[in-house]
């Protein structure tokens, strides 16, 4: 990693722990990882409670997603597509990936139209090289399946086809987005599932 590792992996724990604390990554899901310039990954191992997350629970990946030869950590089954978002997103540094109420429920209201389109928020301007209220956001929905090969494939896809998307959607299932740092990687996290809220509050009615 590079010279600021130790202080980004805290940054990533923290990150972790907050998301276990608003409830975000229930019942030991979700994932966190960070990648170096050369798109070396440490990514939380598959199932446990990330309110806990610490430094054995990361797992080092190749740049194509494998574990490190020697490795005992079994890494999250969703390693391929962090792979595939450093390898489309060479700016990105963090990459966290939730389950929430809200992005589970406009996930699936929106797979058939492939898209969550937002606009007119004073909040999009926390998403990186977004100036404006009247910002345009379509984030990509793409329809789960438990082949990770598939998944992966049409990820890749569509992180294509919407350069400037600041995240991704799996339907019925959450949400990845990433960042330069992790900094800026939970400050789209956290703006993305507000807009969602609103979004899902207004589309559903939901009264709190
Ligand atoms: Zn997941």
């Amino acid at each position: 990693m590079n010279p600021h590792a130790a202080e980004m992996l805290e940054e990533l724990f923290a990150l972790a722990h907050w998301c276990a604390a608003k409830g975000w990554v229930p019942a030991t899901s979700g994932n966190f990882s960070v990648a170096d310039s050369n798109r070396n990954i440490l990514i939380s191992r598959s199932g446990f409670d990330k309110s806990r997350m610490e430094r054995e629970d990361l797992v080092a990946l190749d740049s194509g997603g494998s574990v490190f030869p020697g490795s005992t950590q079994k890494p999250s089954a969703e390693s391929s597509l962090h792979a595939i978002i450093y390898r489309k997103r060479p700016e990105a540094h963090a990459i966290a990936h939730v389950h929430t109420i809200w992005n589970t429920l406009l996930s699936e209201r929106f797979v058939v139209t492939g898209h969550v389109d937002i606009a007119g928020y004073e909040l999009l301007k926390a998403l990186s090289d977004v100036q404006s209220h009247a910002h345009h956001e379509r984030v990509p929905v793409i329809a789960n399946s438990q082949d990770y090969h598939t998944l992966a494939r049409e990820l890749e896809e569509v992180l294509a086809d919407n350069p400037t998307a600041h995240g991704v959607l799996l339907s019925g299932h959450g949400l990845y987005t990433w960042g330069r740092s992790v900094a800026e990687t939970r400050r789209h996290l956290e703006a993305l599932e507000f807009l969602f809220e609103v979004e899902g509050r207004k589309l559903f009615g939901y009264p709190d």
